[in-house]
């Protein structure tokens, strides 16, 4: 059974991300501060540990380091809807992962789902060097994109962005989440840099081909979807 640890010091909130995971079928444990996590880690093995930055006492990123001295167990930060330092701080400490509050549960399931199979020997996520998405295939050491065996040129936005997204396959990435991820924290353009870079992706993938590629999910973000989703 997979077992995954939160580290939350919010009670209720730790209580409502517990009830979720065991609905998933996941085995469950919570610490509400930073040292009985990482005393936790130390002994009992997790396979991923859901990590709140904003801790008393040792917070998030200390409880990080300390983690990683003596593990590469996934970890999924919880960080501050403005904390970006937290972010990147968390990024450059280890961390897997991060997710922002306030999250919607899917989005963190997702997130959990895809840095699982990541960490399976073998995976496929892990040996793909060629994404194919109906008549789309992106190349990732190549950095090419084809549609319908055409090779289409994309500027390096366009193209991480198609990789994110192709990445994230059946999951709604906010805007907030491809900024991120894409632009990066130090960016001030505001959300709609990541619509009006969808529109170029859609100007040069869609419409020549006559392809539907790009799934707007109204109020929240972008997807790339299977057909039966
Ligand atoms: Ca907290």
């Amino acid at each position: 059974m997979t077992k995954i640890l939160i580290v939350e010091d919010e009670e209720k909130l730790a209580r409502f991300v517990e009830l979720e995971l065991q609905y998933e079928g996941y085995e469950v444990e919570k610490a509400y501060d930073g040292r009985a996590g990482i005393d936790m880690v130390k002994a009992s093995p997790f396979d991923l540990v859901l990590l709140d930055i904003m801790l008393p006492g040792l917070n998030g990123i200390e409880v990080l380091r300390r983690i990683r001295q003596t593990s590469d167990i996934p970890v999924i930060l919880l960080t501050a809807r403005d904390a970006v330092v937290d972010k990147v701080t968390g990024l450059d400490s280890g961390a897997d992962d991060y997710i922002t509050k306030p999250f919607a549960i899917e989005e963190l399931l997702a997130r959990i789902r895809a840095l699982l199979r990541k960490k399976e020997p073998g995976s496929q996520a892990q040996a793909k060097d060629v994404m194919v998405y109906k008549e789309l295939s992106l190349d990732t050491k190549k950095r090419e994109v084809h549609v319908k065996g055409t090779v289409v040129p994309l500027t390096k936005k366009e193209f991480d962005l198609l990789e994110l997204l192709m990445e994230n396959r059946n999951i709604v990435l906010s805007r907030e989440t491809i900024l991120d991820k894409i632009w990066g924290y130090d960016f001030s353009g505001g959300t709609n840099a990541v619509d009006v870079y969808i529109r170029y992706l859609r100007a040069k993938l869609e419409e020549p081909f006559g392809t539907k590629i790009f799934s707007t999910v109204r109020g929240v973000g972008y997807a790339i979807k299977d057909e039966d989703q």
